[in-house]
C-alpha cells in the first residue's frame, strides 16, 4: 500500500495536494477536518465535543480523534493506499498510526512536509475565510491554530525523520510546480 502523510500548517494547501494525489496515484483520502466538520453538520454529540475546540483552535482530544482513524481503515476495503491529510497533528497520533497501520502489514510510505512561511499562511487563511464558510478561519482562531501547529504538530515532523520518510517540499509558488516536486518524493519512495 502506498500510505501517504500530507504534513504542514493551517494553510499549507495539503487539501489542494490531496487532491492531485487522489487523482494521480487513486488513493484513498481520509482528511479529520472535513470528517468532524460532517460531525458538526449532522449535529452530532462528537461534533459538538470537536466544534467546542475547534472553534478556538485548539486540537480535539488525541482519543477521539484516533478512535474515528481506527474505524476508518476497519472499513476501508480494498485500496492502493491512503492519504492522511490533517492527522497525525500529535505524536501520540502518529505513534498510533503506526500501530494501527502495522495490523494491516503496511506503514506510512512518505511524510511530505509542505513548507510555508507564516506571513504567507497568514494571507492565505484570511482569503479563505471570504469564502470557506469556515468558522475557524478568522483572524484570532488562525494565530491560535498557528500556535498549536508550531507547539503540538510540529514534534511530529521528527517522528517521521526518525522513520527515514520525511520529506521537505516548498509550498510556495503554483499548484502545478509544487506538486511535481510532491509526485517526484512520493515516487522515490515508492520505488
Ligand atoms: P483542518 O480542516 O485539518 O484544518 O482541521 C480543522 C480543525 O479540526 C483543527 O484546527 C482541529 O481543531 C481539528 N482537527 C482536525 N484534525 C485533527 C487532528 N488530527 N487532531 C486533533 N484535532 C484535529
Amino acid at each position: 500500500m502506498l500510505n501517504i502523510v500530507i504534513f504542514g500548517p493551517p494553510g499549507s494547501g495539503k487539501g489542494t495536494q490531496s487532491e492531485n494525489l487522489i487523482k494521480k496515484y487513486n488513493l484513498a483520502h481520509i482528511s479529520t477536518g472535513d470528517l468532524l466538520r460532517k460531525e458538526i453538520s449532522t449535529n452530532t454529540q462528537l461534533g459538538a465535543l470537536a466544534k467546542s475546540h475547534m472553534d478556538k483552535g485548539e486540537l480535539v482530544p488525541d482519543d477521539v480523534i484516533i478512535g474515528m482513524i481506527d474505524s476508518y481503515l476497519d472499513r476501508m476495503g480494498n485500496v492502493n493506499g491512503v492519504i492522511f491529510d490533517g492527522f497525525p497533528r500529535t505524536v501520540a497520533q502518529a505513534q498510533a498510526l503506526k500501530e494501527l497501520l502495522a495490523s494491516y502489514k503496511t506503514s506510512v510510505a512518505v511524510c511530505l512536509n509542505l513548507e510555508v512561511p507564516n506571513d504567507e499562511l497568514m494571507t492565505r487563511l484570511i482569503e479563505r475565510g471570504k469564502t470557506s464558510g469556515r468558522s475557524d478561519d478568522n483572524e484570532e482562531t488562525i494565530k491560535a491554530r498557528l500556535d498549536v501547529y508550531d507547539k503540538q504538530t510540529k514534534p511530529v515532523l521528527d517522528f517521521y525523520k526518525k522513520e527515514g520518510v520525511a520529506v521537505n517540499i516548498k509550498g510556495v509558488g503554483s499548484i502545478d510546480a509544487i506538486f511535481a516536486d510532491i509526485a517526484d518524493a512520493v515516487d522515490s519512495k515508492n520505488k
